[in-house]
């Protein structure tokens, strides 16, 4: 989508410190770090928030959770536990209205939220 941060990023037309990509999912590292860990798992397509998530099929679906999971298991978070985000509108916090999910670990963090 025009003028979308991460569709740019996902395009490549913006720079990013890239993790992984496959065809249809990109994982990059968040510019502003909270955490030791701090990744951002997208799709490629652009969908606005989880709340548009039915346009996305089965195996997308499944392809992008498949990859927070193995992401966070090479990265060795399972152990200590970790955190994964996806941040909605703005009481929600999102600031990219684009997906994403941040995968935050190697550090405690605290419940509720913020
Ligand atoms: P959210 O507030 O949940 O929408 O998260 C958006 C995240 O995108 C924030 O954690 C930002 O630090 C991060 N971010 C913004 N611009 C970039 C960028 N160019 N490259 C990587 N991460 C970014």
């Amino acid at each position: 989508m025009k003028d979308c941060l991460f569709c740019k990023i996902a395009n490549k037309e913006i720079e990013s410190d890239i993790v992984f990509e496959s065809d249809k999912v990109m994982v990059f590292k968040d510019v502003s770090p909270v955490a030791p860990v701090h990744l951002l798992v997208i799709p490629k397509k652009h969908i606005s928030s989880i709340m548009e998530i039915d346009k996305m099929d089965g195996p997308e679906i499944e392809g992008m959770m498949k990859t927070i999971v193995s992401m966070a298991s090479d990265l060795g978070l399972e152990k200590d536990g970790f955190r994964i985000v996806t941040n909605i509108g703005d009481n929600g916090g999102q600031s990219v209205g684009h997906l994403h999910f941040h995968i935050l670990g190697k550090r405690k963090f605290v419940w509720p939220p913020g």
